[in-house]
């Protein structure tokens, strides 16, 4: 008998028709026709003839030739930032990727974005709540949360930060080279190339009440500019301590820093086969309206079969090379794959699992619009439920079943 797991192998192959093939049948998707590369009969099946772009074609082979065990017409999983166009202005650009691109999105919509050293993404606010996390150089954050309270952190490589709904805010580029960031709004919708802008709000309003409001003469406002910012080349910030104190004055202290080091933060779970960390707001506590789990997989690895009952999954993928697999109900089995600057998302409840399929590490963040981090693995039920029940379900005997892991795992390594 050939194993179900060599004939996953030979197709994850791509292999042509083999005799093991052909004994195969409908092996894997059990829908009649039988679908799958290793179900075809000849060579002529897997020919691709016609025009395309080798170089696109060949970052998705999973769509170029899925398993035989995906069925079904599920919307794409699959969005990046690597074609998204960049707004570029003197001082760094921005990219995004929101429901209007991305239709399952809408929980959350995506922001990459480049500050130069000295540049800064103008005071601003918005209704959504901004989540971020730092994947390069170092960056000077500064808040006012609606009880009063100023906030200003430098933010490092690895670092988050979140800032609530409403909460006015800037961000600058240090030294020597700004930062990169991602950003995640809690609102499919939210648009960072249309948020409160400082400099819309006083070119937008009549110079005699900004002289009644800030309590000095008209004239004060002769040269605000008239255009908005957005980004802007400004000066290297100074020392931290000198800013913390010039924007503390008589106002009551931050109870709770705004930022996390999340990627330097005890694991929730750890093994030879990588990590998972956690940020939400048990360890974060500002962070009630996003939680977040960095997912570290060494080569061969999996991120085990599991879902999320409390929100929808948006993935940053930030190095390596991974293949996901999307389980929904109909049946419906969508596998796709993701490389660096990628963007995946799984509705909740929907079963998934992710392969590191590359040589190196692969490193990804979910991020949930959520205060709490939530999974359910598959592996962790069924070792939980009685051995015979189980059995009966899957045709397999109750030792093999007791072997299992039974402590939700997380990560898997290569058998
Ligand atoms: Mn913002
Ligand atoms: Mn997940």
């Amino acid at each position: 008998m050939i194993s179900r797991r060599n004939l996953l192998a030979a197709s994850a192959m791509g292999a042509a028709m083999t005799v093991s093939a052909a004994k195969a049948g409908s092996f894997g998707n059990p829908d009649e026709p039988p679908q799958g590369a290793i179900n075809a009969k000849g060579p002529g099946n897997l020919r691709d003839p016609g025009p395309q772009s080798q170089i696109l074609g060949d970052q998705f082979p999973s769509a170029q030739s899925p398993p035989a065990t995906d069925v079904g017409d599920m919307p794409t999983t699959w969005a990046s930032f690597n074609n998204a166009p960049k707004r570029i202005q003197n001082g760094g650009w921005a990219r995004q990727v929101t429901v209007a691109d991305f239709a399952i999105s809408k929980e959350i919509s995506g922001v990459n974005m480049r500050l130069t050293a000295g540049g800064i993404r103008e005071l601003h606010w918005h209704q959504a709540a901004e989540w971020a996390i730092m994947t390069y150089g170092t960056c000077r954050v500064t808040v006012l949360d609606a009880h009063g309270r100023p906030y200003v952190a430098d933010v490092k490589k690895g670092d988050l930060w979140y800032f609530p709904p409403g909460a006015p805010h800037s961000l600058q580029g240090l030294g020597p080279d700004g930062c990169e960031f991602v950003i995640c709004f809690d609102d499919g919708h939210a648009d960072e190339f249309n948020t409160l802008l400082v400099s819309d709000w006083f070119a937008h309003t009549p110079p005699e009440i900004l002289a009644k409001n800030f309590g000095v003469p008209a004239d004060t406002f002769a040269k605000i500019p008239l255009h908005n910012l957005w980004i802007f080349q400004g000066t290297v910030p100074g020392d931290l301590a000198a800013d913390r104190v010039a924007i503390q004055k008589d106002a009551p202290v931050a109870t709770h820093p705004f930022i996390f080091p999340l990627g330097s933060s005890r694991p929730f779970k750890s093994s030879d086969t990588g990590s998972i960390q956690v940020a939400d707001s048990n360890n974060f506590k500002v962070s009630t309206g996003i939680a977040a789990a960095l997912v570290t997989v060494r080569p061969g690895g999996i991120r085990e079969m599991h879902w999320h009952p409390n929100a929808d999954e948006w993935q940053y993928y930030i190095k390596g090379k991974a293949r996901m697999t999307v389980f929904d109900t109909g049946p419906n089995a969508l596998t796709t794959d993701f490389n660096a600057g990628d963007i995946g998302y799984v509705r909740r409840n929907l079963g998934h699992y992710i392969e590191n399929v590359g040589d190196t590490d692969l490193q990804f963040i979910g991020v949930f619009r959520s205060p709490h981090y939530e999974e359910v693995s598959l592996s962790n039920w069924l070792a939980h439920t009685p051995p015979k029940l189980v059995a009966q379900h899957l045709n397999v005997d109750e030792a093999t079943i007791e072997s299992w892991p039974d402590d939700a795992p997380g990560l898997m390594a290569k058998r």
